[in-house]
């Protein structure tokens, strides 16, 4: 079977008709997915930072980054249906996230 190869609409990378939807391809279709949840967590993450300076009990908080973990990962299995690439996949947006936390945290 083949495929043709476009250029994903969103990060101009090329890749195979068969790995897109809506012309993009599917690093950018997990991106756009849990963009929401990635803010999301980012702003848990430094509420926590926070609280946790003023000694406070942050235990709910955890309780809630590692919900909006678990919908990361579960819209990530929902557009890639390989375990170990939606692991990867799930990774990577966590370290973006943190990355966000950082660059805000560094200003
Ligand atoms: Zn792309």
């Amino acid at each position: 079977m083949s495929s043709l190869l476009i250029f994903c609409r969103a990060c101009g990378k090329q890749v195979s008709s068969a790995q897109t939807r809506d012309g993009m391809c599917l690093d950018c279709q997990v991106r756009r997915s849990v963009a929401g949840l990635r803010e999301e967590h980012a702003r848990l993450w430094r509420k926590r930072e926070r609280y946790r300076t003023q000694n406070a009990n942050v235990e709910q908080i955890g309780r809630q980054i590692a919900r909006t973990e678990d919908r990361m990962a579960q819209r990530i299995r929902e557009l890639v249906p390989n375990e170990r690439e939606a692991v990867d996949h799930l990774r990577r947006e966590l370290d973006a996230a943190r990355g966000q936390r950082y660059s805000i945290k560094g200003v």
